[in-house]
């Protein structure tokens, strides 16, 4: 299975002159076309009848970072709709440049995974029809799963990937809705490699993934996209909030927000309009 690269809207290669505002474009396109440049086996009857697909790794053919793709059956062939596969190749793309990182179905790690595994069909196969379903092939009647639900961190996670995966493609979605396809393809493909790359995180949280998107934007386009991105991640949860002009980061453990969490234990979900009246304390508030 190989995807042109060409739909992140690189420049082919051409002799005429090309305007600086592309040339930064092409720059990147040139990091996303050494992006999961490889061929990847694929298996579209790979699970004996079960109705299930997956990006796989293990083994010393399929290590971190080169898996393969099987595709189940079980009523519709998974391999039938462009929604699953977008879904898997999304995994082999993640998995290339931050190998292992992402796998753990039961972290926020493994919900990333999936939510962009969505995200990508959604934004890939913007059909007229309900855009925001998806594998409303293979699921028929319905949807595998919608990116475009008001799931909010962390009251309405489950600890399983994919349906905590919808609050991470809710976001990512959004920002599409707001900045465009080109822009949040290319923010969200740019993070992974900042999360790639980043040693001291072997287990990205939602907050790392937020944070990562923000250093995308200041490197690809010089954070003109940060108010907005900003607004999108603030309504998701307290992944990123910013006062008196300075960005607030808000980790998942061991500061002020993580010992927050307990609360929400106590409260359960705090109405809207309190967290607004609340907004001095957004950060915490927000993780509530
Ligand atoms: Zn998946």
């Amino acid at each position: 299975m190989r995807i042109s690269h060409l739909e992140w809207g690189c420049i082919p290669t051409t002799n005429k002159p090309v305007p600086a505002e592309k040339l930064a474009l092409s720059f990147f396109c040139a990091i996303f076309l050494l992006m999961n440049n490889r061929p990847i086996k694929v298996d579209p009857h790979g699970l004996s009848g079960a109705d299930n697909s997956y990006y796989k790794v293990g083994g010393p053919n399929y290590p971190p970072g080169f898996g393969y793709v099987a595709f189940g059956e079980g009523g519709v062939d998974d391999a039938e709709d462009a929604d699953v596969i977008l879904h898997e190749y999304g995994h082999a793309l993640q998995d290339n440049v931050t190998p292992g990182k992402y796998g753990s179905c039961s972290t926020e790690a493994g919900a990333m995974g999936e939510g962009f595994g969505d995200y990508r069909a959604a934004s890939n196969n913007n059909t007229t029809f309900d855009p925001a379903c998806i594998g409303e092939w293979d699921s028929v009647p319905g949807c595998l799963r919608r990116v475009d639900t008001k799931k909010h961190y962390p009251e309405n996670t489950i600890n399983e990937c994919h349906a905590d995966g919808e609050i991470w493609s809710g976001a990512l979605w959004d920002m599409f809705n707001s900045i465009g396809k080109f822009k949040t393809d290319s923010l969200v493909l740019w993070s992974h490699d900042i999360i790639g790359k980043n040693t001291s995180i072997e287990n990205p949280t939602f907050c790392d993934g937020a944070k990562a998107i923000i250093k995308a934007d200041e490197q690809i386009y010089a954070s003109a996209n940060k108010t907005a991105i900003i607004d999108i991640m603030e309504k998701r949860a307290c992944y990123i909030t910013e006062r008196k002009g300075k960005l607030m980061f808000c980790e998942t453990s061991d500061n002020k927000c993580g010992q927050l969490r307990f609360f929400h234990m106590l409260f359960d979900r705090v109405p809207h309009l309190f967290r607004k009246a609340m907004s001095p304390f957004k950060c915490a508030i927000l993780f509530l």
